[in-house]
């Protein structure tokens, strides 16, 4: 039986797991096709498809690139994306760049909260390419700021608490401009986990679509089952191909594994007939 989980991260952003190792706890999991989308970069990709090669695997070719929308960040999945294209690798260049940016401000934030080497210290745990709150995060449970990942993310980096900074990502057209260029699908990422209302939800999908996004995470990890009801109408309404992910990061969260989602509603059309 095909099993997909299409949203999945590896050491090349902040997932824990090398790409190797996610692909051989895929197999494990019985995923058959799995989508390594890495924040804002491809790095992985090449690792992950020499592993799936000889595992009874499919591996699709993915990221996952931060958007500021209406002031709010929003995550766009691309698939099968040609990871050499110059357009989509000029386009995570500047993601890249500007993470060194803010993690340099995000540093700078918590030394004035009296919290000092946090650049250094996130860097020990971020591979050479990406650089994100994940990796701030694991710096200050080790120096005991805070006892572990979800608090952190409580008191620290987030809106009026210290090192929050406000992202300033790529534009959605520029962002769903890149994936198509390099033949990918778009994928507006776990809509239910936005916090905007549901007007702004539509204007967003409306965008969108209008940029040449084509799906729609109907079905993410750890959600509820009315969720993915109502996200699977919002697909059928505006006609969006509907996909499924874990957003597996780590083994450490046992709420979310790799493949055990739900099946997406007979009412769907799967963003894999695109394929
Ligand atoms: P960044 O793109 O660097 O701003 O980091 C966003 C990442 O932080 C997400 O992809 C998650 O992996 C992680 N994250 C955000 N909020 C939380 C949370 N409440 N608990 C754990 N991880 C989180
Ligand atoms: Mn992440
Ligand atoms: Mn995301
Ligand atoms: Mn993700």
């Amino acid at each position: 039986m095909t099993c997909y989980d299409l949203h999945t991260h590896s050491t090349a952003s902040d997932g824990s797991l090398s790409p190797t190792d996610l692909v051989s706890r895929a197999v494990e999991q019985g995923v058959t096709v799995l989508a390594l989308t890495d924040h804002d970069g491809t790095e992985g990709i090449f690792e992950a498809q020499q592993a799936a090669k000889g595992a009874d695997l499919t591996l699709i070719a993915g990221v996952e690139i931060s958007v500021t929308w209406g002031g709010t960040t929003i995550h766009i999945v691309g698939l099968n994306v040609d990871v050499k294209h110059p357009v989509l690798q000029n386009g995570l260049t500047t993601m890249r760049n500007y993470r060194v940016e803010r993690a340099e401000k995000i540093a700078s934030r918590l030394e004035k909260s009296g919290i000092s080497g946090a650049l250094e210290g996130a860097k020990k745990y971020a591979s050479e390419v990406m650089l994100g709150r994940v990796h701030f995060a694991k710096f200050l449970v080790e120096a005991k700021h805070a006892k572990d990942i979800n608090d952190v993310f409580k008191r620290f980096l987030v809106r009026n608490k210290p090192g929050y900074v406000p992202g300033q990502w790529a534009t959605l057209s520029d962002a769903v401009g890149w994936i198509t260029a390099a033949g990918g699908q778009a994928v507006i990422a776990h809509p239910a986990r936005y916090k905007i209302t549901a007007t702004k939800l539509r204007r967003l999908i409306a965008d969108f679509k209008d940029a040449g996004g084509i799906g729609f995470e109907v079905v993410s990890g750890r959600q509820h089952p009315e969720e993915v009801k109502h996200m699977a109408r919002l697909a059928e309404q505006f006609e969006l191909l509907a996909s499924c992910g874990s957003d597996f990061h780590t083994p450490d969260n046992t709420w979310v594994e790799l493949g055990k989602l739900s099946a997406l509603p007979n009412s769907c059309t799967p963003i894999w007939t695109a394929f």
